[in-house]
């Protein structure tokens, strides 16, 4: 059979590398045809080899408690290197509050202590607002079916613990504004810690998800390949086998024509037995308006939102400030044009070479859509004022990379997870189409390669009918 997988990001490129498997398996030949509209693979992944670095200019890591990439990543060989995050660090998280630098106390995962002792003795938080939290378990039981992370954190754990933690840990993980993200589509472990124990807190009590030590991500469970990101591609495009790879060549358009699928690029128009579709949502609705207007315009309805990241590189020796932990969360009522800090040098120190401190700033998100269009001039001004602020010096950095993410990451609308089961109800009558992408499942590494796999298993199971 004759597929074109649309886009080389993680999602494609893992639909191709399952449908690869799923065929060899079952005998069945396979001539699988890439269309991607840059000029290489990767989507978002960008990773930079300078001297002994290894720069991560986008996603730096992936969880393990969904297993889909860590599996992925071992089938491509990559088992071996690779590596865990901060190790043998402090993997603490700091907020910038109220003019410096407060420890986010050890055990506090996303909204909510999972230990009660550190907590209690925080800096960061008033004594009304922990009072708030341990009256937490009397609150009762929502209802909703779905609720905006601001709506669901205030409801439960009050305003304070809203503005001063999970609005910037979980609006710095979306690059979204809480008030309009899902819970159900972004954290449905807290939807159901409420429905099964009537409080979030004693379910974490009981069962803390953070190692000791750690608060606000749980940074033990991430891991990353030795060589970079962008390895995981290579592989990937390797295993794929593909036929061939059209670079620069956006899809335009694409057609259904008795039983196979005419898909238009500025080259002319090509006839496939199926299509995996992994561009963004809007993107896919754009492309399926004329084949079902239906699917099309649910589709189009994901929105998303755009962010910056700048990596900077420091000398060691001359850096000043630096705290002892693994990130940095900004809460957007400070006022500042930072999202966050991931103090990378400290998370993947056999990534950066020695002498070196290696900060990735995050800026922009729905919260602050202008820092997208801003020029490098700009975004550089804004790191030297804040960071100096943020750090208590004026470091100099001896080098930085600035990467531009627009529109790429999905923010889930209340409902996103109702109108995406519609949606995939929908495609299920078209034999031979499949979508995947971070709009689906979900945003993470993981999440994508699963839509990957979910998308090469469906037009395996069309083809074979
Ligand atoms: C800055 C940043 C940091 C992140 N960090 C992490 C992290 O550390 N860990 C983690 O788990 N997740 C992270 N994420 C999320 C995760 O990396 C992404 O959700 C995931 O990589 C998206 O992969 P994708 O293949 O779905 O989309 P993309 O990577 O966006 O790939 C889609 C591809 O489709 C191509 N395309 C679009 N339209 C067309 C067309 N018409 N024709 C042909 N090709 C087309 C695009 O050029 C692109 O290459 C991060 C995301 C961002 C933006």
């Amino acid at each position: 059979m004759k597929v074109a997988i649309v886009g080389a990001g993680i999602s494609g490129l893992s639909s191709a590398h399952y449908l690869r498997k799923l065929c060899w398996e079952g005998g069945v030949p396979l001539e699988l045809v890439l269309f991607e509209s840059s000029v290489c693979p990767g989507g978002v992944f960008d990773t930079v080899k300078k001297e002994d670095m290894i720069l991560e200019l986008g996603p730096d890591s992936f969880i393990t408690s969904k297993p889909w990439a860590l599996d992925l990543a071992r089938e491509l060989g990559l088992g071996n290197s690779l590596v865990g995050v901060g190790y043998g660090r402090e993997k603490n998280t700091f907020v910038y509050y109220g003019g410096e630098l407060r420890s986010l106390p050890e055990g506090f995962f996303l909204m909510a202590p999972s230990r009660l002792l550190p907590f209690l003795r925080s800096r960061l938080f008033s004594a009304g607002a922990k009072l708030r939290v341990l009256f937490e378990p009397l609150v009762p039981r929502g209802g909703r079916e779905d609720e905006s992370i601001r709506s669901f954190v205030e409801r439960r754990f009050g305003r304070e613990i809203f503005d001063k933690a999970a609005q910037p840990l979980l609006g710095g993980i979306y690059m979204a504004d809480p008030e309009k993200l899902s819970l159900s589509a972004t954290m449905p472990q807290f939807l159901e810690m409420e429905r099964r124990s009537g409080s979030v807190l004693w379910d974490l009590l009981r069962n803390p998800p953070t190692s000791r030590g750690e608060s606000g991500a749980r940074y033990g469970l991430f891991l990353t390949p030795l060589e970079g990101m962008s390895v995981i591609i290579e592989r990937l495009c390797a295993s794929a086998e593909f036929a061939r790879q059209d670079f620069e060549t956006p899809v335009l358009s694409l057609k259904k024509s008795e039983k196979r699928w005419l898909v238009g690029s500025e080259r002319g128009e090509e006839e496939f037995d199926a299509v995996v579709l992994s561009t963004r949502a809007d993107t896919a609705g754009q492309l399926l308006s004329n084949v079902d207007p239906q699917l099309g315009v649910r589709l189009s309805g994901v929105h998303y939102v755009s962010s910056v990241v700048a990596t900077l590189v420091f000398e060691e020796k001359d850096f000043r400030g630096l705290p002892e932990g693994l990130g940095i969360i900004i809460p957007s009522a400070e006022k500042m044009n930072l999202v966050a800090c991931s103090l990378y040098s400290s998370k993947f120190p056999g990534k950066c070479g020695s002498g070196k401190v290696v900060i990735r700033c995050f800026l922009g998100g729905e919260l602050n859509p202008e820092a997208a269009l801003w020029d490098e001039e700009k975004i550089k001004a804004v790191l030297k004022e804040e960071l100096a602020q943020i750090f208590g010096f004026d470091n100099h950095p001896t080098e930085i990379y600035i990467r531009k993410y627009p529109m790429s990451m999905p923010r889930f609308a209340l409902g996103h997870r109702e109108e995406i089961s519609r949606a995939m109800h929908r495609l299920s009558r078209h034999s031979g189409l499949a979508l995947c992408g971070s709009a689906y499942h979900g945003v993470g590494i993981p999440d994508c390669a699963r839509s990957g796999d979910l998308a090469a298993r469906k037009i395996y199971a069309d083809m074979a009918r």
